[in-house]
């Protein structure tokens, strides 16, 4: 019960804290309806994000020769950094208890600023990416459950591979390609601008992501240039399926 009672005082300190600040709040929250059993699947999956960067699981040059040490470097320590320490500060400055998981935000983003929404996204995004891949397999393919149901949902392993590539190719300018799991427990491929993520409640595409891939240009250029098609081609290499299939079996 110790998690309901975190979430009322989150309810009182956010609500306290919106108002101070004019914003509106509209409806219920939404962990007071149905949908609590939902959020807290979320947030228990492996992989469960914090507000403060996690170490990078493996050296800046691990990745190499798909993606290049120099941009591992400035990616985590620079971008994904910013992210990090200018989510910290939008907590602080509305009212964000940062003990409890960032799920919550997330998935009430619509009752934060743009600084929130930008910066928790891109924080999130990052923590998962780094988990998401090691150092690159010839023949990397996921297993069990996942690679069966991938194979159901989209024909083959390898027509997923062709959509999710779609998906990261058409984002126009910055953002993400995902899959992720929607509410009725499918796996579906889409993508999101900017920092943004199917946990948010402004999102296009809803659900729980297991996987992404960042398409910013700062993930890519100085290798690939403008080449953003290889990059992705190149990335499936470094997929690290056994994550995905934890949080794929965690949901
Ligand atoms: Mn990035």
């Amino acid at each position: 019960m110790k998690q309901v009672s975190g979430r009322r005082d989150f309810i009182k300190k956010a609500t306290a804290s919106a108002a101070a600040i004019g914003i509106v709040w509209s409806g219920l929250p939404a962990f007071a309806s149905g949908t609590e059993q939902k959020h807290d699947q979320t947030y228990s999956l492996p992989g469960s994000v914090g507000f403060n960067q996690s170490p990078l699981p493996y050296a800046y040059d691990a990745l190499e020769d798909v993606i290049d040490a120099k941009t591992m470097e400035i990616h985590y320590s620079k971008h994904a950094a910013g992210y990090a320490k200018n989510l910290n500060d939008a907590a602080k400055a509305e009212g964000v208890i940062m003990t409890n998981p960032l799920e919550d935000v997330l998935t009430n983003i619509s009752r934060y600023s743009v600084k929130m929404r930008n910066n928790a996204g891109g924080h999130y995004n990052h923590e998962l990416f780094w988990k998401m891949m090691r150092p690159k397999k010839d023949n990397n393919m996921p297993g069990g459950s996942l690679k069966a149901n991938l194979e159901t949902g989209f024909g083959s392993f390898e027509k997923f591979q062709e959509k999710f590539a779609e998906a990261g190719n058409t984002r126009f300018g910055s953002g993400w390609a995902w899959l992720y799991v929607d509410r009725n427990k499918r796996l579906k491929i889409g993508n999101t601008p900017n920092q943004d993520n199917p946990l948010m409640d402004v999102s296009d595409i809803k659900g729980t992501p297991i996987l992404g891939i960042d398409v910013w240009e700062h993930a890519y250029y100085l290798k690939y240039q403008n080449r953003r098609a290889d990059y992705i081609k190149n990335w499936w290499k470094l997929v690290n399926w056994d994550f995905v299939e934890q949080r794929y079996s965690g949901i």
